[in-house]
This record gives structure tokens, C-alpha cells and sequence, in this order.
């Protein structure tokens, strides 16, 4: 989300006619997206900021400011720590960066002393609205992410989200399917819909019809476009996995076989103290309707360990879930306190170390899991969207419809089409192959899933 904040605002400056340089040591203004989500995160936004604002004495005309959430989050207390900043802007008011920039600039040209920075954190009606704008040009991209939903209304008690990004707001369908076809006719193939609850889409806007929920119309209209190939969407919530959205799955070949369902936690009890309204049943009923809907489904979570109260026993449950489910790939955190949420206060805190010894169990667990399943795709054919040249730019890459990265000897003029991959080899993350001839047939055998 926070790249498609950058991205957005990227898009409105050089509307404006500013240019976006390649090296950071030659701009004249630098703009932090930040994160929240765990304290490791800003404080690393903070050290970075503190370094940039040296440039300051060399060039007092320098702009330095600070983005997203954790602007939004601390606010004018930032500049205790980082007095120099210029521009504090919060999750719902990144459409206001290209005037305060103006302003900035033409108070500099006229000779005007730097006066006080410019904090603007307040909620903004209709904000939702405003992420909207795509870069072009050379930027253009073959996969492209659509905002449709901003905010959240649940109440996880880890969690800092519905502080820094608000009430759950969603945007007007029928913008986002426009927004969609010009993509579609610039050239993009693959769009995410993305949102913090993209699942809870439209629910107090929109009727639910015939059994479908209004985040299921979005994607049937979506996936109707013309010159979209690919959906994908994050970040979905397990409870918004009704049936209506497992059997979109089946029967809307364009969303592929992959979901990220974020699971946090394997132990009932510790999902009852995160306040996430599913136990561990109903998560493994979901994947397993998904697989009933697509037998080559592949899974991606996000696992909290540590959260305070874990014992041995939940984090145990917690692994089996993960061996149960078979996933693809997985975000593991750490337990992260974050002020000011229900869980930073909660009795029962675990010892880091004990939370990196977990961490590690279930790294190595998912890994193996991972490199598993990924070596079981050598020797097939995989449909790949080629996305354009490698990090070495002498070969190409893209990803499967299970979301697995695919490197592979290409030619430019294919970047944006969806070619047939003979996978020869394959790490972990990665699948490293061949163009088939566009007759081979797509094998998408897999592992059988335990489920
Ligand atoms: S649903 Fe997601 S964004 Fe919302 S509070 Fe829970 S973890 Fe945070």
C-alpha cells in the first residue's frame, strides 16, 4: 500500500513538473513513505530521516518530508526528535503534497525564512478517493496496484493500522473499473486491488446480490475488462472468505490460483486475545474450500510469534497449522509492541528471546515447506507474465499464476504477454526455466495439499 501511496504521489508531482531523479544525493527534495507496523520500521524511517536532514547545512533550501503512517502516528512530536523537517503528512492527506511543495518552494524563491513546518495529519472525507494516479512513460508498468479501499474497522489488538489509516472507506466501484480499463489500455496486464480489509470492500455502499458480496461484484467487473489477464488482490481478511469468493475462484480464470490469507496465529486461544473473529477450524475449512475451488491453490499468511501469553504449546499449534495448510510462502513477525494498542499493556509478555528462537523454528519450517513445493514444479509448464528484464538484465522475469517468480531467457518484445515456462530448476522463492513452445501444454501439478 505504502508503494502505491509513493507511486500516486510520484505521479501528481511530476504532473506538476517536478522531475523524479534516480539518485537521492541530487534531488532537492526528499519525501519519506513511512510504516508503522512494528517499531523496527520507524525507527529506521527516523535514522534515515536524521541523515537526510544533514544535507540541510550545505543546502538550506533542501526539503525534507515526512509521509504515511508514521507521520500520521506521531505527528508534531516527530519534530522533537527531527526539528529540520520540513513537511509532516499524514495517511489521508498525500493528495495535499504537491500544494505544501509549492508553497514550500515559492516561500524559498521569494527569499522568506524558513518559517515552521507544515504537519497536516487530520482525517480528510473522500481521501479514499484521491489514490488514484499512475506513473507513465517509462514507467509504466505491466502489473499495476489500484487502491479500492482505505482504513480499517476491526480491532486485532496487535495492531496500529486502524490509528494510522482510519475508518474503513472504500471508493465508488464503477471509479475503480475505470481506473482499471486505463490501465488496461496503457498497457497493464496484472492489477492488485489492494486495500487493508480489501474483502470488507463496499459493504455499507453497496447491496450484496444474489449471494455475492460487493467485493465479488468488483472483481466480476473487473476481471470482464478487456486486456486484464491477471487479479490479484491484498490484504484479504478470513472472515470476508464466504463461499460467493471461493467459488469466484473457480469459476473467474483471470485471479489465478494464489491467496494471501493472513493467519496470524495457529492456537484458538491466542486468536481469541489478538481479536481475530475466526479459530483455526473455520481458517482450514476456508483453504480448504479454496482448494475444492482450485486444487492447485497456492497459499501465502502473515504469522505473529510471541504475541503476549504464547506458550509453548499455542506456538506448537501454531506450526502444525502452517505443515497443515502446506503454504507457498509466509511473512513471519516477530511480536512488535506497539503504544497505544490493546496488546502493549497485555500480562504475559514473551521474552525476546524467545520470540527470535520461534521465529527461527518456523522460518526454517516454512522454508522447507516452500522449497518443497517450489521444486515440485520443475519438469512443468507454467503460465508466467513476463514483467520485463532480471536484477542482472540478462534474463527475463515474472510470476506464475501461483505467484512464484519465474527468471527465464526472453526477448523485450514479449514483456506484457503470458508465455508457456518449462521450469528446469527452482530455490526456494524462485523458479528458473525455459520458453515451451507456445503448444506445450500448462502442467500445473503440484504437491498434493494436505487438504
Ligand atoms: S484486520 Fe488487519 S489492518 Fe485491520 S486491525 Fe486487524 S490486522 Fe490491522
Amino acid at each position: 500500500m505504502n508503494e502505491r501511496d509513493s507511486e500516486a504521489v510520484a505521479a501528481m508531482l511530476r504532473a506538476r513538473g517536478y522531475r523524479i531523479v534516480a539518485d537521492e544525493d541530487e534531488c532537492d527534495i526528499l519525501l519519506l513513505n513511512t510504516c508503522s507496523v512494528r517499531d523496527a520500521a520507524e525507527q529506521k524511517a527516523i535514522g534515515k530521516a536524521g541523515y537526510a536532514i544533514s544535507r540541510k547545512k550545505r543546502d538550506p533550501d533542501f526539503i525534507l518530508g515526512i509521509l504515511g503512517c508514521m507521520a500520521q502516528n506521531r505527528g508534531a512530536s516527530l519534530l522533537d526528535r527531527l526539528p529540520d523537517v520540513d513537511l509532516i503528512v499524514g495517511t489521508q492527506k498525500f493528495h495535499r503534497v504537491p500544494d505544501y511543495l509549492d508553497n514550500l518552494r515559492a516561500a524559498r524563491e521569494a527569499g522568506a525564512p524558513v518559517g515552521e513546518a507544515v504537519v497536516d495529519t487530520e482525517a480528510e472525507a473522500g481521501s479514499q478517493n484521491t489514490i488514484r494516479d499512475h506513473l507513465d512513460g517509462p514507467d509504466r508498468r505491466v502489473c499495476a496496484f489500484v487502491s479500492i479501499q482505505q482504513g480499517c474497522n476491526m480491532d486485532c489488538s496487535f495492531c496500529i493500522v486502524p490509528t494510522t489509516r482510519g475508518d474503513e472507506r472504500s471508493r465508488p466501484m464503477d471509479e475503480i473499473v475505470r481506473e482499471c480499463e486505463e490501465l488496461a489500455a496503457r498497457g497493464t496486464r496484472e492489477i492488485t486491488l489492494l486495500g487493508q480489509i480489501v474483502t470488507s470492500y463496499g459493504r455499507r455502499d453497496y447491496a450484496h446480490t444474489g449471494g455475492i458480496s460487493p467485493f465479488v461484484q468488483l472483481l466480476d467487473r473487473v476481471h470482464a475488462i478487456a486486456g486484464v489477464d491477471r487479479i490479484r488482490f491484498t490484504s484479504p481478511h478470513p472472515r470476508g472468505f464466504r463461499q460467493d469468493l471461493a467459488d469466484a475462484f473457480g469459476r473467474l480464470p483471470k485471479l489465478g490460483e494464489y491467496v494471501h490469507l493472513p493467519v496470524q496465529s495457529g492456537s484458538n486461544r491466542i486468536l481469541r486475545a489478538m481479536k481475530r473473529p475466526y479459530t483455526r477450524e473455520r481458517y482450514l475449512e476456508i483453504v480448504g474450500s479454496l482448494r475444492a475451488a482450485q486444487p492447485a491453490m497456492a497459499f501465502s499468511t502473515d504469522v505473529i510469534v510471541g504475541f503476549p501469553g504464547e506458550t509453548d504449546a499455542d506456538f506448537e499449534q501454531t506450526c502444525a497449522l502452517c505443515g497443515e495448510v502446506d503454504y507457498d510462502m509466509a511473512y513471519v513477525f516477530k511480536y512488535s509492541v506497539r503504544s497505544g494498542t490493546p496488546s502493549a499493556t497485555m500480562p504475559g509478555q514473551v521474552p525476546v528471546p524467545v520470540r527470535e528462537e520461534r521465529n527461527r523454528v518456523l522460518l526454517d519450517l516454512l522454508r522447507a515447506g516452500s522449497l518443497r513445493r517450489s521444486q515440485a514444479l520443475v519438469g512443468t509448464v507454467q503460465e508466467v507474465l513476463v514483467e520485463g528484464p532480471d536484477r542482472t538484465g540478462l534474463r527475463f522475469t515474472g510470476r506464475t499464476r501461483g505467484n512464484r517468480v519465474a527468471v527465464f531467457e526472453a526477448a523485450a518484445p514479449l514483456v506484457g504477454s503470458l508465455v508457456p515456462v518449462g521450469i528446469a530448476r527452482a530455490s526456494v522463492s524462485t523458479l528458473y526455466g525455459n520458453l515451451a513452445p507456445a503448444d506445450a501444454g500448462l502442467q500445473t501439478a503440484r504437491v498434493p495439499a494436505s487438504l
